[in-house]
């Protein structure tokens, strides 16, 4: 059984997928005008374990992550600059080429962090035919109004607007207190701009209305619908979507079908830097290679994400990040030592296994889970083969390489020692070169002579 804490009712319920055997998930995906940080980052983390707990409760997953290239504006009030046009000139390229750079790197650092691929990447820009459809159908149901911008939802007209958000929405209507500009009501958003000056964007379309492009949340509509179904059971993204692109896309999707749009809203908390939260536009985190070249491997990174559930804001330090490293460095190292020959009692796996999922089955409870597994290898409740075959299953999950060897990081002290050891036992002088041996030992080192050459590890 798999609890998941749904967004929609604030409570944690017992998850069942629409149709047997089969799930629908979403993922509000980047806005690729440039590098995801490493608070974006997170937000893919939780939605992979999701994806693997669920593989093995015998689900078959179907994800969509979206690639948002174009109608992302710089504010999310439905003004300011499309965000890829923006960098398209700030770096002097096209729009195509900045959507693709910033992808690329974004699949990659996926990829490093073991996040497995979606069944479907969906870019907004080749779903332009069915984000017309889909606003043509709003119109034809009365939901949508033009102005001099654009044509806009009319969110006055769904009576539960604020349900996902919990907000009151009649305090934000249009009138007496909130100056809305040409909106009828503060909430009301885009579904199509007009391009301002013909021929000045780099990406525009045309349309029943004009030419110009689609607003930002119509992309995630179309798109998930598009594949998964008018409804769907899993959608995901960062806690900052609650308040308004989320609403906007039950607002739209439930208007256009009739139909519920999703069964269990998932967000994940910020990563925060010194108590703030921050954004890409905002600068502030790092980026996944920045970290790198500060010698933290992309799967420390995914250890200090695992070190937090995912609905609690996480704060981002080197000091964390270290205990992260050293952690993870420490576990492979027991691993590497463990005896992997002993004969194995099924049964007392099975119910370590049994207990390692019931923390994840209960809304992806991963650092309790983590915790479990420093359990497993601290206690003697299994012998050294059993923990060890469990382990690397724990790791099916975690998705954090734990059978691969410690990097030691060999001083260059010790490295000097090791050569001149090598020319005395050249020399035949046996007795000098266990000195040098025993000078490693004193360093924190043990050297390994082997057939075809050296192993150096830490003692
Ligand atoms: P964007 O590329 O700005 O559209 O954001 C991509 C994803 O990152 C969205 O799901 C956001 O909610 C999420 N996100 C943005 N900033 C953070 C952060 N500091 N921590 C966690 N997730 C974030
Ligand atoms: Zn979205």
């Amino acid at each position: 059984m798999i609890k998941l804490y749904n967004t929609l009712s604030r409570k944690k319920e017992v998850f069942k997928p629409l149709k047997a055997g089969g799930v629908g998930l979403y993922t509000c995906g980047p806005t690729v005008y440039w590098y995801q940080h490493i608070g974006n980052l997170r937000s893919y983390v939780f939605p992979d374990i999701l994806k693997r707990i669920l593989e093995i409760e015998g689900y078959k997953i179907k994800q969509v992550i979206n690639v948002t290239d174009v109608g992302h504006l710089t504010s999310d009030a439905d003004t300011g600059e499309d965000k890829i046009e923006k960098a398209a000139k700030r770096e002097g390229k096209t729009a195509k080429e900045i959507s693709g750079y910033y992808f690329k790197i974004f699949r990659d650092d996926l990829k490093k962090l073991n996040i497995s691929e979606p069944d479907v990447w969906s870019k907004a820009t080749e779903h332009i035919k069915e984000q017309i459809e889909l606003i043509k159908k709003l119109e034809k149901k009365g939901y949508t109004y033009k102005t001099s911008d654009g044509i806009y939802f009319d969110t006055s007209k769904i009576k539960d607007y604020g349900k996902l958000a919990k907000i009151n929405v009649k305090g934000l209507k249009a009138g007496k207190r909130v100056s809305v500009g040409k909106k009828r009501n503060k909430t009301d958003f885009a579904l199509w701009k007009f391009s301002k000056e013909l021929g000045t964007r780099q990406q525009e379309w045309k349309s029943e209305w004009g030419i110009g492009f689609p607003g930002w949340h119509i992309e995630c509509s179309a798109m998930s619908m598009k594949y998964l179904g008018e409804t769907f059971d899993i959608h995901t993204g960062g806690e900052d979507h609650i308040s308004i692109h989320h609403p906007n896309e039950i607002a739209q999707s439930e208007a256009a079908t009739g139909k519920p749009f999703v069964k269990y809203w998932l967000h994940g908390a910020f990563l925060i830097s010194k108590g703030e939260k921050v954004s890409k536009s905002t600068g502030g985190l790092y980026t996944l290679s920045e970290l790198e070249k500060k010698d933290y491997s992309p799967l420390d990174l995914k250890y200090f994400y695992l070190s937090a559930h995912y609905r609690k804001p996480l704060n981002f330090s080197f000091q964390a990040l270290d205990y992260a490293k050293s952690s993870l460095q420490r576990i492979r190292e027991i691993i590497s030592k463990l005896d992997k020959k002993q004969k194995k009692n099924k049964k007392n796996m099975n119910m370590a296994y049994k207990q390692f999922l019931e923390f994840l089955n209960d809304d992806i409870n991963a650092p309790r889970a983590l915790s479990y597994m420093w359990e497993i290898l601290r206690e003697n409740r299994l012998n050294d083969s059993e923990k060890y075959v469990l382990i690397l299953k724990f790791d099916k999950v975690f998705g954090l390489d734990l059978d691969k060897r410690a990097k030691v990081k060999v001083p260059e002290k010790v490295k000097e020692l090791i050569k001149e050891r090598d020319v005395l036992r050249e020399k035949n002088d046996w007795k000098k070169a266990d000195e040098i041996r025993k000078k490693i030992n004193k360093l924190g080192f043990v050297i390994e002579d082997i057939k075809k050459g050296l192993v150096v590890k830490k003692r």
